[in-house]
């Protein structure tokens, strides 16, 4: 139990307890969106169930990216808008709901509903800090990579280490994989590696995800990402930050598809003595907000109070209600009020 340091021993033995009755309906939850964390855990988790004779359904609002779709688990994944009869039909038959890389019912999109509504029991596992309390059970590890290592470690707390196959550990490695960019990131702790060296002994293939993850994509979108840096992105070095903002028009033109903008706000950090760097996409009449940064600046905070979001310390999101073009000045009037902060930021 040492190594989830936020998680009381009692709701370990509740979770083990209620994971290891016979033959359970269990639908799992990842966040709206799913990036490769959410989608990684969900499948590593349910093909560990599956395995252990639990029959599972995978949940998920929204579809996934196709760099997401090489998995070789065919544990069954529902998109809840394009098929909210079967998603229905399979949370009103489910004994269990566990929620996946998400820290508060709203990140579930159009399934938030029914999530409060679910009346059996509701587990959460994830690794974003400030959760809140809309399960039964909160397995909440912020100090973890990924939502993807958490479950490592709580499938040994449980006692279901024997029923992790490999195609667990090729979507535990993705989440892992992607939550921390290639292992560039959030990768000071020895748990990490450790877990990694685990899940590469069950003889996954770490070629094939590299480049199912990163060498998946259409030429259009290499030409997106190449137009966004050269014409769109704006670089305040009196500011350390950058901005690149992307209208739906420029979208239509480069033939968007479901994550393809994934990662393009990380290419500004990687300009020297840049911390800050965002990306606003405008999306069916709102501007969806990606932030990241570098050190110690606090993009959660960011983005918790200026556009209705959160997530972790370097990584987070949020929305605005402005148009793009106003989002893109209100940014701009805030960084004078950061100045002192993204100048004093360590790297
Ligand atoms: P992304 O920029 O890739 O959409 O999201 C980065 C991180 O911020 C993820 O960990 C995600 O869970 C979190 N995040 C993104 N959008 C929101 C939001 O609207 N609200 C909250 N609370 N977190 C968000
Ligand atoms: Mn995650």
């Amino acid at each position: 139990m040492n190594i989830l340091k936020n998680t009381e021993i009692e709701i370990i033995t509740s979770v083990k307890h209620i994971l290891t009755k016979d033959k359970l309906n269990v639908a799992i939850v990842p966040h709206e969106s799913p990036d490769g964390d959410a989608i990684g855990s969900a499948i590593g988790l349910a093909e560990i169930l599956v395995n252990f004779g639990h029959n599972v359904t995978i949940i998920s609002v929204n579809d996934y990216p196709d760099f997401l779709k090489w998995f070789s688990s065919e544990v069954e994944i529902v998109i809840y808008e394009r098929n909210k009869k079967q998603a229905k039909e399979f949370l009103g038959k489910s004994d269990v709901v566990v929620c996946v890389d998400f820290n508060e019912a709203s990140r579930a999109g159009r399934l938030e509903k029914k999530l409060l509504e679910f009346s059996k029991s509701k587990i959460l596992i994830d690794h974003h800090p400030y959760p809140t309390y809309f399960c039964d059970y909160t397995i909440s590890e912020p100090q973890y990579s990924s939502t993807a290592e958490l479950i490592f470690d709580v499938v040994h707390q449980i006692g279901m280490e024997k029923n992790i196959t490999q195609n667990a550990a090729e979507a535990l490695y993705t989440g892992i994989l992607t939550d921390t960019g290639s292992f560039s990131h959030n990768t000071s702790r020895p748990n990490t590696f450790k877990v990694v060296s685990e899940l590469v002994k069950f003889g996954i293939d770490t070629g094939k995800i590299q480049s199912g993850v990163y060498h998946n994509f259409s030429a259009s979108r290499m030409k997106l990402l190449g137009y966004c840096l050269n014409e769109k992105m704006v670089v305040y070095p009196e500011y350390r930050a950058a901005v690149i903002t992307i209208t739906e028009k420029e979208l239509e033109n480069f033939d968007f598809k479901p994550g393809d903008t994934e990662g393009f706000v990380n290419y500004p950090l990687s300009i020297h003595n840049i911390v800050f760097s965002v990306l606003f996409i405008e999306k069916k009449g709102l501007v969806k907000a990606s932030f990241r940064s570098k050190g110690n600046f606090p993009t959660n905070q960011f983005a918790k109070s200026h556009f209705n979001g959160g997530g972790h310390l370097n990584a987070s999101g949020g929305e605005s209600k402005l148009s793009l073009n106003e989002t893109f000045k209100k940014f701009t009037q805030l960084l004078p009020e950061f100045k002192h902060q993204l100048l004093e930021t360590i790297i």
